[in-house]
């Protein structure tokens, strides 16, 4: 009796040995020598690499950023109190990465991977490191298939292409986040999952964007990181790297994504704010020597994979914040530098109540006609510089008294084409639809209406056009070249189409 009891003990005591509950766990360990604001110092943390992930033991996450064979520099994912110095850290063995996968979609997340909505926890994803090089050029394809806003001034003056940088610029409060979400609004049905970052806004903007991307069922097909600006300039840090892990994820296996970085002024003030307090020598306007570098290494990033990689692509619109139109300073001027194109809004335009604010003589996109599909192309080749001609024939004509009928002409069309280019939110065009109005503006269809007609000949243009003619729009669609009988066909539907209300002017 007593043998079989301590039989059974014995087993028992086995079975505990043998299970991991009492197996050694070597831990490298450290302790926080300081804490100032979004960084801190610790002591100890042997073999620690840069970019590593360490806790302390109240449970703050930070990247290891510097490393000092006295003080490894830690800059800090939460603004928790809590942390003081004597504090345990430790290291976690692994570089900062963010979770990836298909389960994101629909989701707002921090860059840590938590979710902010209220749709419950996220499964076990696979994770990505947030820096990750970006495709050699071997990789990459040129830029050649339109990414579509349905945004007319865009799509038809400054054309943005698959894989494409595009930075969208201007002061506060110029139509800059709308740009993006109307791109983002345009993706539905066209198999571009869309991922916008919000870094460092304030909670109510970034509510705001939620709401309007629900309302316009944009929510599904995208994913949303946030960090607000009460967060800690750290996890501001490295949302837009989170951001474009995710991208990638989707990227390498043949999609094509965009995504949005709104903004990258507060990404470089909050990444300022780090390298002070790790004691980094300012440079111009108190930013750190590398902040071109880290915005290069962002952006290089996006680009059109080789087919034989899947053929996805990344395209990035950047967004960056002037202050009283300061084109020239130090983050604008990067940025210009690195993207392949701006879109400049100007609040002269918005004052003027002219939206979107593009202001088409500083914007520009290098990629430019490449990425636009052939019937378009083909019809708004010259309105870039015939517009650009004509707002300064304006101002010109201000103070002229006497014009001649040549001119009186170029005014008139001018004053259509900028009304045709005006456009209200969330009302994209599709691409037939504007080949079509951009068809009735260049054969001076709508020469014959009134300005404030314009809108509404637009109207009645897109309302029939696709019911008349739905091959051509299918051709227009899938990038073919137009017949010139073709283009005559589309031609005679546009004019019924507005034939009431010119006629009504004559
Ligand atoms: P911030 O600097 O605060 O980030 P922003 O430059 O991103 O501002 P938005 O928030 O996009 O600007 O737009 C400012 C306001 O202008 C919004 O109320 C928006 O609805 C309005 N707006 C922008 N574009 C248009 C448009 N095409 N038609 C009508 N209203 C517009
Ligand atoms: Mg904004």
């Amino acid at each position: 009796m007593l043998k079989a009891s301590l039989e059974k003990t014995r087993n028992a005591l086995e079975r505990t040995l043998d299970s991991n509950e009492f197996s050694l766990k070597a831990e490298d360990v450290g302790r926080i020598i300081s804490v100032s604001g979004p960084v801190a110092y610790a002591s100890g943390l042997n073999g620690v690499t840069s970019e590593e992930l360490v806790q302390a033991e109240d449970g703050t996450l930070g990247i290891v950023a510097s490393l000092d064979p006295a003080k490894v520099g830690i800059i800090l994912l939460s603004t928790g109190y809590s942390l003081k110095a004597g504090h345990e850290v430790k290291r976690l063995g692994r570089v900062a990465d963010v979770m990836v996968g298909e389960e994101l979609l629909g989701r707002v997340i921090d860059a840590t991977g938590k979710p902010l909505d209220e749709k419950g926890t996220l499964p076990h994803l696979e994770r990505s490191p947030l820096e990750h090089p970006a495709p050699a050029i071997m990789e990459r394809l040129p830029v050649a298939s339109p990414l579509e806003t349905g945004i007319k001034v865009i799509d038809a003056l400054i054309p943005i292409g698959k894989g494409q940088r595009e930075l969208i610029l201007g002061d506060r409060q110029t139509g800059k986040t709308s740009i993006a979400l109307d791109a983002i609004v345009n993706q539905k049905d066209k198999e571009v999952i869309c991922i916008y970052a919000a870094i460092g806004q304030r909670e109510s903007a970034v509510a705001k964007v939620l709401h309007e991307l629900e309302e316009h069922g944009a929510l599904a097909y995208t994913v949303v990181v946030v960090s607000s600006g009460q967060d800690a300039p750290g996890l501001q840090y490295i949302t837009p790297y989170a951001a474009t892990s995710i991208g990638e994820y989707f990227m390498s296996r043949g999609r094509n994504v965009l995504i949005v970085y709104d903004d990258l002024t507060r990404h470089a003030r909050s990444y300022r704010e780090i390298s002070l307090l790790l004691e980094r020598s300012p440079g111009r306007e108190a930013y750190p020597g590398d902040i071109f570098y880290i915005h290069s290494r962002l952006l290089e990033r996006a680009t059109h994979l080789r087919q034989d990689l899947g053929g996805g692509s990344l395209t990035a619109l950047p967004i960056v914040e002037t202050e009283a139109q300061n084109l020239s300073a130090y983050i604008p001027t990067n940025i210009i530098s690195i993207t392949d194109g701006q879109i400049y809004l100007s609040p002269d335009l918005f004052s003027k109540g002219m939206l979107p604010a593009v202001d088409v003589g500083k914007s520009v996109s290098r990629v430019g006609g490449k990425a636009q599909k052939v019937a378009y192309r083909d019809l708004v080749g010259q309105m870039r510089l015939s517009y650009a001609q004509f707002e300064e024939l304006e101002t010109f004509a201000r103070f002229a008294t006497r014009l001649d009928d040549n001119t009186k002409k170029a005014l008139e069309r001018g004053k259509r084409v900028r009304e045709v280019l005006r456009q209200s939110r969330y009302s994209p065009l599709k691409d037939y639809e504007q080949v079509a109005v951009m068809l009735a503006l260049t054969e001076g269809l709508l020469d014959a209406i009134e300005v404030k007609e314009i809108k509404a000949a637009e109207q009645k243009i897109t309302e029939k056009i696709f019911r008349d003619l739905p091959h051509i729009c299918q051709k227009i669609r899938q990038g073919d070249k137009l017949s010139e009988d073709e283009k005559a066909a589309l031609l005679a539907s546009c004019r019924q189409a507005v034939a009431p209300i010119a006629g009504t002017m004559e």
